[in-house]
Order: structure tokens, then C-alpha cells, then sequence
């Protein structure tokens, strides 16, 4: 028998260990890469686009956040960390997770734990990630620091339902978690890990500045909107005037933007709340039917959902209250249908009262 001698087989230089990165673009998981990464492991991460992004989104769209940085934050991550990035659209595929999450939902419409096994599950499955000779998979979570997807008891369900197993691994919370392959293997130094927890973020802050790091991203509330009280409240709205539970990317686009008011079941206004919103929505007038002001400066309104003559009434009154006739005796409005004929109507604007509160979704 013939004995194999070639380089790789005489060398005793350990081999190179590769993780992959899930990165949200925010504080905890551009850590965790950076923990591993000092470890001397390669490090890529992946990022993944589920159409609930909050990022650069609205911020590039409206005018009062103009001053706000307009940056894709996992990229700037990525850059920090030197490393390459994976983009990913899930929006498709995520739908089930918005939809029917198996472990529930969080305070609002956040499937956190669903979406957690769905992503490291992503990670996992990606043939790449295992022709490329992946090792094992890194997050930034942090025990207790979310109610519903970051408890200790929950850790081993994402762990196991995601099919990573032990070769998911959480750095920043590590040492309060039983030691996983990566550790085990020493293919990473356990007692360079952390044993964060909880939900102050000062630990955190103490590490990014060790690191040298400074203007990460913080976003109120996380990196997503399902996490948002009121926009959770909009999507519900739109189930319940549906009658079902489903979505496409663009109903999910339109709730970020807009006044939404549902002055009856069966329809509802997106009404711009200025210029830059007035621009975006027109980009829908052939989705919608559309009703801009033309005797007065004002906003552009899509109407949402089935309406008669004189629903579009009422409508063109909303409208022309938020426009600049709103103290005027009548308002022109051009009500234009999606292929684009149109008529235009004199109506009196409607008084800030009689737009009921309970109207504003
Ligand atoms: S906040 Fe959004 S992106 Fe993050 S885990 Fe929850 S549902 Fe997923």
C-alpha cells in the first residue's frame, strides 16, 4: 500500500476554521464576528433581507430624516470587520414566518423565535456554506436581552431546531450556555467568549469600545419593524380588512410610509405626509387609484381596497383636509384610476373632528 505524502497530509499546522456571521447590522452581531474573528478564525457573514428591514429605508425616503445617515448598515459592518457579505433576499420565503409563526409572536407582530431557527436554518442549509468548508455559524444574541426569543431556555430550541445544533455559536453570551463543538474542539478559546446577559446594553458598549468601534447602528426597538407597536397595529388592520392573513412586498413598503386612515372596512387612505412621501407613492398610481389636490398645494392619496362613488367622496374629503384648502370652502381633487383615466370633483374638506381618531390605523 502506497503511503500518502503530499503536503497536506505531512503538515501539523491546524486547519483553518470558518464561520459564518449572521449579520443584523447592529451592535451585538457585529461583536460577535469580532470576538471569533480575533480568535484568528475566517470570518463571512450573511445578511438577510426579509422586506421588514428598517434600515435606510424610510430615512431615504423622508425629508425630516434627511440629516440621518443613509448607509446599509450590515455592509458597514462588514466593512468594519474586513470581512465578505452575503446579501440575501428571503422575503418570499419569510412570509410563513410572519404568517405562521409556530412559537408565537413577541409584545407585537416580531416572530423572533421562528425567525431566528429560520435564519441560522438558512445559514446552515446554504450548499455553499458547506462546500466552502464552513465550521460552524455565529449570532450575536444575548441571553434575557429579548423577552421572547433570547431566554436561556430558548437558546437550545433555536440551537436545535435550526439543525446547527452545537455548531451554533453565541460569543457574546457563550460561558452561560453549555460549551458547543467549536469550543470543545478548541477550535475557539471558551475563556475568550463572554457571559453577557440581560437587557442592559453597557457590557456592550464597554466591548465596541475596546474594540475601537463607534457609531454602530442603534435602533430603537431593533432592526426590524415587526417590533414596532404601530406598525404591527397596520399590518394587523390590513389581515383584518382582508379577511386573510397574507402579504405582498409592496403592502409591506406602503405601511412604512404614509398616514394610513380606514374610514370603513373595505377601503383605506395612504396619505403622504410630504414631498418625499408624495414621491414614493406616485410610484404606485398604477397599483391604486389615486387622489392628488388641485386647487391647493396637498398630498397625493392612494386608496386601498374596494370602494364606491361615494366612498371616493369621502375620501377626496380626508384628502383635501390635509391639504392646503383644508380651511378653504371647497377643494378640487383629480381622482385618477389605475390605467390612468381620471375625473376631477369639487368637495368641501372635511373638518379635523369629523376625521375620527379611531379612523388612524
Ligand atoms: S426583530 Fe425581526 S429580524 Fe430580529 S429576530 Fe425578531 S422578527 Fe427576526
Amino acid at each position: 500500500m502506497t503511503q500518502d505524502i503530499s503536503p497536506q497530509n505531512t503538515s501539523n499546522a491546524p486547519k483553518q476554521r470558518k464561520a459564518v456571521a449572521l449579520i443584523s447590522g447592529g451592535l451585538d452581531s457585529l461583536l460577535a464576528a469580532k470576538v471569533v474573528q480575533e480568535q484568528g478564525i475566517h470570518v463571512e457573514g450573511i445578511n438577510f433581507y426579509t422586506g421588514f428591514c428598517v434600515e435606510g429605508h424610510t430615512h431615504a425616503i423622508r425629508k425630516k430624516d434627511k440629516d440621518k445617515q443613509k448607509r446599509n448598515n450590515s455592509l458597514w459592518v462588514a466593512e468594519q470587520l474586513g470581512i465578505k457579505l452575503h446579501i440575501i433576499d428571503i422575503s418570499e420565503e419569510y412570509k410563513d414566518i410572519v404568517l405562521n409563526p409556530k412559537h408565537g409572536y413577541g409584545a407585537n407582530l416580531n416572530p423572533c423565535l421562528d425567525c431566528k431557527i429560520f435564519m441560522v436554518n438558512q445559514a446552515q442549509a446554504w450548499a455553499w456554506a458547506e462546500e466552502n468548508g464552513f465550521d460552524f455559524i455565529i449570532t450575536g444574541e444575548v441571553i434575557g436581552q429579548r423577552p421572547k426569543s433570547q431566554r436561556k431556555e430558548t437558546m437550545p430550541i433555536i440551537a436545535r431546531e435550526s439543525g446547527a445544533d452545537d455548531r451554533l455559536l453565541r460569543p457574546l453570551c457563550a460561558k452561560n450556555l453549555i460549551p458547543t463543538l467549536p469550543e470543545r474542539e478548541g477550535w475557539v478559546n471558551r475563556d475568550e467568549l463572554y457571559d453577557f446577559s440581560g437587557r442592559s446594553r453597557k457590557p456592550q458598549f464597554e466591548l465596541a469600545k475596546k474594540f475601537g468601534f463607534e457609531d454602530f447602528a442603534q435602533p430603537a426597538g431593533g432592526c426590524c419593524f415587526l417590533t414596532d407597536a404601530n406598525y404591527s397595529k397596520k399590518l394587523a388592520d390590513l389581515w383584518d380588512a382582508r379577511g386573510e392573513r397574507r402579504y405582498e412586498l409592496d403592502d409591506i413598503m406602503l405601511l412604512k410610509v404614509g398616514r394610513h386612515i380606514r374610514p370603513k372596512k373595505n377601503f383605506k387612505l395612504i396619505v403622504s405626509r410630504e414631498e418625499g412621501e408624495n414621491n414614493f407613492l406616485r410610484g404606485y398610481k398604477k397599483q391604486f387609484t389615486s387622489i392628488h389636490t388641485v386647487s391647493h398645494g396637498g398630498p397625493l392619496t392612494l386608496l386601498d381596497g374596494e370602494f364606491d362613488k361615494d366612498d371616493i367622496r369621502l375620501a377626496a374629503q380626508i384628502a383635501a383636509r390635509y391639504s392646503g384648502g383644508k380651511n378653504a370652502d371647497q377643494v378640487t381633487v383629480q381622482v385618477e384610476n389605475y390605467k390612468g383615466t381620471s375625473f376631477v370633483m369639487d368637495v368641501p374638506p372635511m373638518t379635523a373632528e369629523d376625521v375620527k381618531q379611531e379612523w388612524h390605523v
